[in-house]
């Protein structure tokens, strides 16, 4: 069997970022012909992505597949909707499908991953990297399309040393910028929650996700765009003031919660 051609003209658009729905469009190969489509989460409605895909010109039938990061319904929530009307196949792993509420994926066609295994899809090369989350077993993606890396890496309590290898060499990263520590301890949510979102298995703090960057920071890393913002403990200055001392410049974005970025080329 010959290898699919390695994909070129990769990029990227967010669709939705934050606890009210995730979705990051793909496209890459339109210089070779059929331009090739991909989705990471949906949390979205069927209606909202298709009106969010409309505003790209796009249909949800001209998707080709979907990546689920973790079972949370803010990633998963409108993935079995959108499987059962396209029939587009779910990436996932098993953990995942276990802890996905029952029956919200009744009738997809289901492909499963392991985490640190990279597999081959559509002339792009994937690899799942475990996330600490509290989630059954979720994780980030990196998406390769020969010379371009992206890297999507959203709900996590904490970086690591993997995460930092595995997200080495990125041109484009996706990065959860999600409480400000302080607002966080001095806004209104219930101590156990307060708990949870800034645990180990919660979310990253701006101070936490700027280190994580730090890490993965080089010269050819060209866009880097903040997601998954709280709307009630974060705020896009807090972000900026965050990663100040990165002198990102024009490198640096933030992902609207409700209208996303438009696309960014990798
Ligand atoms: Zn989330
Ligand atoms: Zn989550």
């Amino acid at each position: 069997m010959t290898a699919p051609p390695i994909a070129a003209g990769l990029r990227f658009s967010c669709l939705g970022s934050g606890s009210e729905g995730n979705a990051l469009l793909l496209e890459w190969g339109a210089d070779s012909g059929t331009p090739l489509r991909g989705l990471i989460d949906c949390g979205l409605t069927l209606k909202e992505l298709e009106l969010r895909l409309q505003g790209h010109g796009l249909l949800a039938r001209d998707l080709d597949f979907i990546l689920v990061t973790h079972e949370h319904g803010d990633h998963l929530g409108g993935v079995g909707a959108l499987a059962r009307a396209t029939g587009l196949p779910v990436f996932l792993t098993h953990g995942t499908h276990h802890a996905a509420p029952a029956d919200s994926l009744r009738g997809a066609e289901l492909v499963f991953v392991k985490p640190e295994q990279s597999f081959d899809l559509c002339g792009l090369s994937i690899l799942p990297v475990p996330v600490c989350h509290d989630a059954r077993e979720p994780v980030a993606y990196r998406v390769d399309a020969g010379e371009a890396r992206l890297g999507v890496v959203t709900d996590l309590g904490m970086g690591s040393a993997m995460l930092t290898e595995a997200f080495q060499g990125c041109r484009a990263l996706l990065l959860e910028f999600n409480h400000d520590l302080e607002m966080l301890q001095r806004g209104e949510y219930p101590p156990k929650l307060k708990a949870r979102v800034a645990g180990d298995y919660g979310h990253l703090s701006n101070r936490q996700a700027a280190d994580l960057l730090e890490s993965c920071l080089h010269d050819g890393l060209h866009t880097i765009v903040a997601g998954h913002l709280s709307q009630k403990n974060n705020s896009p200055d807090h972000v900026r003031s965050a990663v100040e001392h990165l002198a990102l410049g024009d490198r640096f974005a933030i992902a609207e919660a409700s209208s996303g970025l438009p696309w960014t080329v990798i």
